[in-house]
């Protein structure tokens, strides 16, 4: 872990900045302070990480809290997933229960706890917001994909983002007017929002090869009942994660078709045509 931290480790310019802010209004310690309640916080992301071998690709701390890029191989279970969201949290809630504990040291004194507190409670509460990229948000994103398939889970996920980011922002302009380093923190998360929706085709993408590589067994099946003139990229923005899909088609006394077996096809470019009806004469698509 430790080596992980030097090898890992980046500090966005964004929170450099809010750094220098505290300092150079001598606000100091709000500023070390925060560093190490969002270094603890994100360790706590990274450590469940390496608990379940994904490669932590690094631990970044931005202008609202800190990101660790994780490479989960895209398709691992709600559990493990919920578990690596929730590690982040919970270390604020360790250090809220050692936090008492902190003024034996020597240069610890009241002023520095009263920050503490108020610091780690704000880091907590503002990363349990359900908006991407905030744990609460993908926490709901987690959940969403339990219900609809993964691109429109993702779309929703964003949406919902931007309404709950809006809001938010509407609600600390009027308890506490205006303040520069919130209004840094929303135009980095809307900016966030909008890479991230731009690069759904992309985690889409990743999604079925993820899928198509995948080798121990699913979750749960779902079977879709689809028109023979379906396309096929149709087909699939219908796929969940964790899921093995069964495809009926409608018209046709045959077995159904095994999405994954699909997927693999057309990505190595073996179907005869692009929709779901050029498949349906294969027999060595369907089950036996
Ligand atoms: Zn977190």
């Amino acid at each position: 872990m430790i080596s992980l931290l030097f090898t890992k480790f980046r500090i966005h310019p964004l929170f450099w900045l809010i750094i220098a802010a505290g300092m150079a209004t001598g606000h100091l310690w709000e500023a070390a302070i925060a560093f190490f309640i969002v270094l603890i916080h994100e360790c706590g992301h990274a450590a469940m990480a390496l608990h379940f071998g994904w490669i932590v690709k690094k631990i970044e701390l931005l202008p609202f809290g800190g990101v660790a890029e994780l490479d989960e191989n895209g398709d691992d279970s709600f559990r493990r997933e919920s578990a690596v969201i929730l590690a982040g949290p919970l270390m604020n809630v360790v250090l809220a229960l050692i936090g008492p504990f902190l003024v034996l040291l020597p240069f610890w004194g009241t002023a520095q706890q009263e920050i503490f507190r108020n610091q780690n409670l704000a880091i907590l509460l503002f990363n349990l917001l359900p908006a991407w990229p905030l744990d609460g948000g993908r926490l709901l994103h987690l959940v969403l994909q339990q219900f609809y398939p993964f691109r429109q889970a993702y779309r929703y996920i964003l949406i919902f983002s931007w309404v709950v980011l809006i809001l938010f922002s509407a609600l600390m302009l009027w308890l506490f007017s205006f303040s520069a380093s919130f209004v840094v923190v929303a135009l980095f998360l809307t900016v966030v929002i909008f890479k991230e929706w731009r690069a759904i085709p992309l985690h889409f993408i990743r999604f079925l090869l993820a899928l198509s590589r995948r080798t121990h067994p699913a979750a749960r099946i779902r079977n879709l009942y689809l028109r023979p003139e379906t396309r096929l990229v149709t087909v699939f923005s219908m796929f969940y994660r964790n899921s093995e899909h069964h495809i009926f088609i409608t018209g046709s006394r045959d077995g159904p078709l095994e999405g994954r077996r699909l997927v693999t096809d057309y990505l190595l470019g073996r179907h005869p045509g692009p929709l779901l009806g050029d498949c349906r004469d294969r027999p060595a698509d369907r089950f036996i």
